[in-house]
């Protein structure tokens, strides 16, 4: 591609006399997309060529050529986490910390500042609160139930689901007609309709709405729609592959006045269909936008050769795709690895190992500190093997997007006073801790100020001061209640006379008696849950107040730990989008985890194109080195499963890859069977003899010989370890904390014990041993 002259303005000869930093090294194709400031622009290429660097350059050029002031350019990154890589990239681009970035984030982040600019022409206030997922599903949950629907049939979770998908595809109620609306037994349309009105009378909104109630408004009211087109001058998309249908019609609107519009993505990095995302919005783009200037990018900055060609091997598999060449000026390299393991255990173990040869150079690279390696997962399910494994070996590491750390319960409830105390009026969180910690407020007394709030449309906080006030509850109750009323009152007071927020959330959990109540409790875990409390308070330093804090926490899908200290990561390869390490390794390639047995139900051939472009992102995030393995047996929710290494593998090109053979007794059994895999890719029919080689056969026979899964050539064989169980209703067995007992009940990998001391107790079969042979167990 040739290179687009720059216009000859006063600044552009400047820049040409002294190349600006964030010119340097571009290729071509790359400064075209830079400098093409006017007009839309669709950089579609292949991973790692420099998408977001192009973009990220974009910014800075406008910036630094005075095309735009700072708070003219709107960013849209994928996540919170990009965003800010991002600025930090720009600031190093430009020399300067480029604070006044105000527009660039998530999609979510932006249009909740929209938002409370605007909350009042959707009928909200601006102080509205965000629900979670938990919120959102009890608040389901009591509508399913006043429409008397069985909500074990038609649960909640699913009602989510549906109203999440219209809200994707920017369907307020009204919109939604016909099969959708008849959808969740005949009730779908009601119930969305009767829970935009709960949350609006809640004054909160949930993340779908973020995006829907501003495409709303946009379309509702076009003198604010214009202010905003008049007001983003320049607007940029990263990742445009995964927009949905809300913030697609969100952008188009935006862009319609100017048309500065810059777009990048991959087709082939398109992995949040299951979420809404429509890869045709970028194949699109140059319809939406009549001439637009597209610009491909074929040469990959990222990977070694043999890893960019795996990669490549890969996705050539899906039909569905606009197919692209890559190639890279870094030849040679390792090969991509792969290895088989006897179970989930022993993956992580081993993966444990790696990542510390790796770590020391032993493996034919250089060194790559914790921070240039990472996990990254088809499931989140996956990720506790290798947290226990780590934990064992003092690896340091930091989990990604997982289990958060606002999802536990003293941070929810600590979280819920807070935001009682921005929002007095949040009857959700009212609900929560108005009697937690215990008030002596019967079922009764909580139901009175319910109706109370009902009958009177108010708020449940000003029920309750009402029921206290006027006697309709009484005894030790009313005067906790009272208590619980001024302190929230006092709380909010506070809020508004902008005490600090640090001190003023630390009062609230003591004077609510919250701490105390942790404190008071002698359970294993009340130590960890007051250290938690104590780890919420130090993260609202970093804010200038509680509302937003709250906002954050809200919003954060990654909660990548800030401290600069050498962790490796643990993540999914959903949220690995867009980033890169020198050592990479995807563990869990087997079917049924990946490809997921689960999205390929639900989507058939879509899912599985789907899947496969997710490895695809997966191997093009490394570097150097990438490592796939699979396991031939794994626990999961309990059960252990056997299956098949995925079929992905087999679709890896065979001279990319080198198979290695893990260490110990069993392993050589699954180095043959990877190393047939890998090697398949001409003689697919030679795969039915990795269960008929040597090792295969080994470990069968040391599969009879322990109760554990036995593999089989099936696939997603769940196996039932009652069938090799070796307890029996009425038998003796001996538990290490509870002593001596009778096995009642044998359900699955389950028994149910009357023990002689402790009572009786459910629990694994793996946790007890029979009674004759407790003597000879060294506990
Ligand atoms: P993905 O599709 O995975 O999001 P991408 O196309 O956005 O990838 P970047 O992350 O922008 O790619 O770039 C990949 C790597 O290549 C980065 O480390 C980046 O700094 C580097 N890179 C990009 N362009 C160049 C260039 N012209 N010269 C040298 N390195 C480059
Ligand atoms: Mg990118």
């Amino acid at each position: 591609m040739s290179e687009t002259p720059a216009p000859p303005s006063l600044s552009a000869r400047a820049l040409a006399a002294r190349p600006a930093p964030y010119l340097e090294g571009l290729n071509p194709a790359q400064r075209a997309a830079v400098e093409a400031l006017e007009g839309p622009v669709l950089m579609l290429a292949g991973a790692g060529t420099g998408k977001t660097r192009a973009l990220t350059a974009r910014i800075a050029h406008l910036l630094s050529l005075g095309k735009a002031r700072p708070n003219e350019i709107l960013a849209v990154t994928f996540t919170n986490k990009a965003a800010r890589e991002m600025k930090e990239r720009l600031g190093r681009l430009l020399g300067e910390s480029i604070e006044g970035l105000p527009w660039l984030g998530t999609f979510h982040a932006i249009c909740v500042k929209l938002l409370r600019r605007h909350a009042e022409l959707v009928g909200l206030k601006s102080n509205f609160t965000i629900l979670d997922t938990d919120d959102q599903i009890r608040l389901l949950k009591q509508l399913i139930l006043a429409e008397n629907i069985d909500e074990k049939r038609w649960p909640a979770r699913m009602l989510a689901g549906l109203i999440d998908g219209w809200k994707n595809r920017a369907l307020t109620p009204e919109k939604v007609k016909g099969a959708d609306a008849a959808s969740f037994n005949n009730y779908g349309g009601e119930l969305y309709t009767a829970y935009q009105a709960r949350l609006r009378a809640l004054n909160a909104v949930d993340f779908g709405d973020l995006l829907l109630h501003v495409v709303t408004i946009f379309q509702t009211h076009p003198d604010v729609l214009a202010q905003y087109q008049r007001w983003f001058r320049f607007i940029l998309v990263d990742e445009y592959q995964d927009t949905n249908v809300a913030q697609y019609l969100w952008l188009r609107l935006l862009a319609q006045g100017h048309r500065n519009i810059c777009c990048v993505g991959d087709d082939d990095q398109s992995i949040y269909g299951w979420r809404g995302a429509e890869v045709g919005n970028i194949l699109r783009f140059e319809k939406d936008f009549p001439g637009a200037t597209v610009i491909r990018l074929e040469q990959n900055y990222r990977s070694t050769e043999h890893i960019l060609a795996a990669a490549s091997g890969l996705i050539a598999a899906n039909a569905g795709r606009l197919g692209k060449t890559l190639w890279t000026e870094a030849e040679g390299g390792a090969k991509v690895r792969l290895i088989g393991h006897w179970d989930g255990e022993e993956e992580a173990r081993w993966i444990g190992d790696e990542v510390e040869a790796v770590q020391r150079g032993t493996r034919g690279a250089d060194p790559v500190g914790l921070n240039g390696q990472a996990i990254l997962v088809r499931a989140s399910h996956q990720m506790r093997a290798f947290e226990d494994r780590f934990l064992t070996i003092g690896l340091p590491y930091r989990v990604i997007g997982g289990p958060r750390f606002y999802e536990r319960q003293e941070i929810r409830d600590a979280m819920a006073y807070f935001r009682l105390a921005v929002s007095p009026e949040d009857d959700l969180a009212f609900e929560r801790v108005v009697n937690v910690p215990k008030r002596g407020l019967g079922d009764k007394a909580v139901q009175t100020v319910q109706a109370t709030a009902r009958e009177d449309g108010t708020s449940l906080l000003e029920a309750a001061r009402y029921v206290v006030a006027s006697g309709r509850i009484g005894g030790k109750g009313a005067g906790q209640l009272r208590g619980f009323v001024e302190g929230v009152d006092r709380w909010h007071r506070a809020v508004r006379a902008g005490a600090p927020h640090e001190a003023l959330a630390e009062t609230i959990l003591d004077e609510s008696g919250y701490t105390a109540m942790w404190q008071a409790d002698k359970s294993p875990e009340a130590p960890g849950r007051l250290e938690n409390l104590k780890e919420l308070i130090k993260a609202l330093e970093q804010f200038e107040n509680l509302q937003g804090f709250l906002e954050h926490v809200s919003l954060i899908m990654d909660n990548a730990s800030e401290d600069a200290a050498e962790k490796v990561s643990i993540m999914t390869l959903h949220a690995a989008k867009g980033l890169e390490f020198p050592a990479v390794f995807l563990p869990g390639w087997e079917d049924g985890l990946f490809p997921s047995q689960r999205s390929m139900d639900e989507g058939g051939l879509k899912a599985l194109e789907e899947e496969r472009r997710l490895a695809y992102v997966g191997i093009t995030r490394a570097e150097q080195l990438c490592t796939i393995s699979f396991a031939g047996n794994r626990r999961v929710y309990g059960q252990w499963q056997s299956a098949l290494p995925s079929r992905f593998i087999d679709e890896l090109p065979a001279v990319h890859v080198e198979v290695l053979t893990p260490p110990g007794l069993y392993g050589g059994g699954y180095g043959a069977a990877a190393r047939s895999a890998a090697s398949s890719i001409e003689e697919r029919a030679a795969r039915a003899d990795v269960y008929a080689s040597p090792g295969w056969k080994r470990m069968q026979e040391r599969a009879a010989l322990r109760p554990m899964a036995q593999p089989r050539a099936a696939r997603h064989m769940t196996i039932d370890l009652d069938a090799v169980s070796e307890f029996e209703p009425g038998a003796r067995v001996f538990h290490q904390k509870f002593g001596y007992g009778t096995v009642l009940l044998t359900e699955g990998d389950k028994l149910s014990v009357a023990f002689d001391k402790a009572g009786e107790k459910k629990l694994l079969a793996s946790f007890v041993v029979a009674a004759s042979a407790a003597d000879d167990v060294p506990f």
